[in-house]
């Protein structure tokens, strides 16, 4: 039997979601912006602390090496759920932020030149336009919007018309944050790579829901955080081709990602530790590595297709409240709805929502340009992931439908 056939079952894993909220079951549909922890993750940090604390790679004594080994291991499991050509690949970072600033400053900054182009689409996260602004201001390069469509979908021949000569990387949302839209990965990378274009794609709300497999992709640099897979924050992954890794210098300095260091020079370690300076989140890591293993006991075949079921749930539901406008109805869709309610504004509906018991995020999602596009200042957004139920939409919708009556 597949855990997914018991969804009490499984959501007594959760701490979190026994809990009450202004007296009311939490419903928690802001999964988009964190994901909820089960025990066993919480187990597995405070474990590292009660049993193994030590640090890694560096003492011979025998907790070092169990720290160690327990760190490490995430990496071999991450690489196996990823999907990487191999475990030197994945650089542990500390979320998809800070691998994005490192491909950003390790890979582009020192051949970028003036005139040159970063192309990422108008549906990005501010994580995957701000650091390609910073390193462009420097340098004389600009970003390019790619074009998206009123459905919220990516415009995939006017992204393709925009790649040229000057272009040196395509950075591309896998699932975007606000709009829920799943995007044509492979074929935006496949047309970069024809033309010499690097190619980054974000993956952080893609990997917690579907399986996703990183050298199929072919993409050179796929970047990932923990804590919306389940795990705690502070975690997260840049994966990488070897190649580039072995070409880039260090973003940071400092301990562990040397060889050897002298006044006269320093010379680096290989990767992926010469991009991992200081003492890592230890038991962040090994709490992603136990969030790894349950997620694939679950499997996440079986998480997609439970996960595409509410997702159409939600969707018929949503498409039967009297003014309410998906901003973002892309026919590839995950479970994250993003929308405006006519005379209410996204906040109001979120605090109404809330004292109902239910957790949705209201605002730009950390994707102002999305926001501009679709010419409106903030949307609620209710994103969902497997632990919900059918019941949990039905609160939601009642919830819905009394905070519309009360702004009216
Ligand atoms: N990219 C997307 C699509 C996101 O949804 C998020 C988080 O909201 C990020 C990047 C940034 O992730 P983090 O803050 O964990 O680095």
């Amino acid at each position: 039997m597949n855990r997914l056939d018991d969804i009490p079952a499984l959501r007594a894993e959760f701490p979190q979601l026994a809990r009450r909220i202004h007296g009311k079951p939490l419903v928690y549909f802001d999964n988009a912006n964190t994901a909820q922890k089960p025990q066993l993750v919480i187990d597995a940090v405070s474990d590292y602390y009660r049993l193994h604390n030590a640090n890694v790679a560096r003492a011979v004594h025998t907790l070092g090496e169990e720290a160690t080994t327990l760190y490490e291991a995430t990496r071999d499991k991450l690489a196996r759920f990823v999907g990487a050509r191999s475990r030197e690949e994945v650089v542990f970072t500390r979320g998809t932020t800070e691998a994005v600033n490192l491909v950003a400053y390790s890979f582009l900054r020192p051949t970028l030149k003036p005139g040159d182009e970063i192309l990422v689409s108008r549906m990005e996260h501010h994580a995957n336009i701000v650091p390609w602004q910073l390193v462009a201001a420097e340098t004389g390069a600009k970003v390019v919007p790619a074009p998206i469509t009123a459905s919220g979908e990516l415009d995939v021949e006017g992204t393709v018309a925009l790649m040229n000569p000057r272009t040196r990387l395509v950075g591309l949302v896998h699932v975007s944050n606000a709009l829920g839209t799943v995007n044509p990965v492979a074929e935006i990378i496949a047309a970069a790579k024809a033309r010499g274009i690097a190619t980054l794609i974000d993956g952080s709300q893609a990997v917690p829901h579907f399986r996703v497999d990183v050298a199929a992709l072919d993409c050179d640099f796929y970047v990932l955080t923990g804590h919306k897979l389940f795990a705690p924050t502070g975690t997260g992954a840049l994966i990488a081709r070897r190649a580039l890794l072995d070409a880039m210098p260090p973003f940071m300095g400092g301990g562990e990602m040397i060889r050897k260091v002298s006044f006269e020079g320093t010379t680096f370690n290989d990767p992926p530790h010469k991009f991992e300076p200081g003492t890592p989140n230890i038991a962040g890591f090994i709490g992603l590595g136990a969030a790894i293993d349950w997620l694939q006991a679950i499997g996440m075949d079986a998480i997609a297709a439970r996960e595409a079921r509410l997702r159409d749930a939600m969707r018929a539901a949503l498409a039967a409240v009297d003014g309410l406008r998906l901003v973002g109805d892309a026919r590839a869709r995950a479970a994250v709805f993003s929308f405006v309610v006519e005379g209410a504004h996204a906040h109001d509906l979120a605090t109404l929502l809330d004292h109902d018991g239910i957790a949705v995020r209201s605002g730009h999602h950390c994707a102002h340009p999305t926001m501009q596009f679709f010419g409106v200042p903030a949307t609620a957004r209710a994103s969902l992931a497997f632990y919900n139920t059918e019941d949990e939409i039905a609160v939601f919708i009642d919830a819905l439908a009394k905070a519309r009556r009360m702004l009216a």
